[in-house]
C-alpha cells in the first residue's frame, strides 16, 4: 500500500498538461486532490476522480494573492490538512526584451514565481504543525539556463529555483522538504502554441515544427512525458526522498548536460 494514501495535495494549474499528470500520479497513490486552473476543468476533475480519491476544485487565479490565501484556507477546511503542495501553474510569452509587453512581464512573474511564494507562505504553518510536508516547485530547464526571447519566463524560473533552496534550508531540520523539478520540452498545450508559431513562421508542417523545436535543444530528440515527471514527483513525496532537499532536478533529454 502507498505510504501517501490519505494525504492531501494541492496541484496548481491541474486542469491540463503537467499539472493534470501530477494530480493523476498522486491520486493513483491514494492522495486526495484539490485541483485548480482554468479551461476544461470538468474533464480533468473526472480523470482525477477515476483514481478513487476525494477531489475538489478551487478557481483561484494564481496571479492574485487574496485568491491564493482562500485556496489554502478552503483546502485545509475541506481536507483537514495540506500535506503536498505542487506549484505548477504557469504561462509563457516570447519576445525580445525591448519588445516584451509590460503586462506580460508582470503576469508571468506573478503566476510563474510569486504564486509559489504565496502558496508556500500560507501552507507552511500547517505543515510545520504536523512536521511533515512536501513542496514541489515545477521550474524548468529555464531555471538553470537561458533562451532568447523568454526574459520573463527565464527570470521567473531562475527565481523559483532560488525560492526552492531557501524554503528547503529554512525547513531542513523538519519533516518538510522543498524541491524543484526542471523539465525540458514536454508536449503540452503551453508548448503546442510554440510549435504552431514555428510552423507558421517557417512554413512547415506541425510535425516538422515539433521535431525542429525538440531537436534544437534536447539531445535525445524526444519530448519528456508528463507521466515521467509525475513519477519523479511521487518519488520526491516518498520516504526515500526525505533527504532530497533544495534540489533542482532536471528531466530534460540531456538539454542542460551540454
Ligand atoms: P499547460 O498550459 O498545459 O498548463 C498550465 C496550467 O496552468 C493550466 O491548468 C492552466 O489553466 C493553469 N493556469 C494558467 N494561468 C493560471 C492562473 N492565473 N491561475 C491558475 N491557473 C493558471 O502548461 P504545462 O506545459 O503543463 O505547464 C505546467 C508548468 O510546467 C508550468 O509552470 C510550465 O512553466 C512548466 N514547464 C513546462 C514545460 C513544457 O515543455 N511544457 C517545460 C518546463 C516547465
Amino acid at each position: 500500500m502507498s505510504n501517501l494514501k490519505g494525504k492531501t495535495a494541492i496541484v496548481t494549474g491541474s486542469t491540463s498538461g503537467i499539472g493534470l499528470a501530477m494530480a493523476i500520479g498522486l491520486a493513483k497513490q491514494g492522495v486526495n486532490i484539490m485541483a485548480n486552473g482554468f479551461g476544461e476543468k470538468d474533464v480533468a476533475i473526472a480523470q482525477i476522480k477515476a483514481c478513487g480519491v476525494e477531489v475538489d476544485y478551487h478557481d483561484a487565479d494564481m496571479s492574485k494573492p487574496a485568491e491564493i490565501k482562500d485556496l489554502i484556507e478552503q483546502t485545509e477546511k475541506r481536507f483537514g490538512s495540506i500535506d503536498i503542495l505542487v506549484n505548477n501553474a504557469g504561462i509563457q510569452y516570447t519576445a525580445n526584451v525591448e519588445d516584451f509587453p509590460e503586462d506580460k512581464w508582470e503576469s508571468i512573474i506573478a503566476i510563474n514565481l510569486s504564486s509559489a511564494f504565496y502558496t508556500s507562505h500560507y501552507a507552511l504553518p500547517g505543515m510545520k504543525k504536523r512536521n511533515w510536508g512536501r513542496i514541489i516547485n515545477i521550474a524548468s530547464v529555464h531555471g538553470l539556463v537561458g533562451s532568447a526571447q523568454k526574459a520573463a519566463y527565464v527570470a521567473a524560473k531562475h527565481g523559483i529555483v532560488g525560492l526552492t533552496k531557501v524554503t528547503a534550508l529554512e525547513n531542513a531540520k523538519t519533516g518538510i522538504t522543498c524541491n524543484a523539478i526542471c523539465p525540458g520540452w514536454v508536449l503540452t498545450p503551453l508548448v503546442q502554441k510554440q510549435v504552431d508559431a514555428r510552423a507558421e513562421r517557417d512554413h512547415v508542417s506541425n510535425d516538422e515544427a515539433k521535431n525542429a523545436l525538440v531537436s534544437e535543444k534536447q539531445p535525445s530528440g524526444e519530448f519528456v512525458a508528463p507521466e515521467q515527471l509525475a513519477a519523479l514527483a511521487v518519488f520526491l513525496c516518498g520516504p526515500d526522498a526525505s533527504e532530497v532537499r533544495g534540489a533542482a532536478w532536471n528531466m530534460d533529454g540531456g538539454w542542460t548536460a551540454q
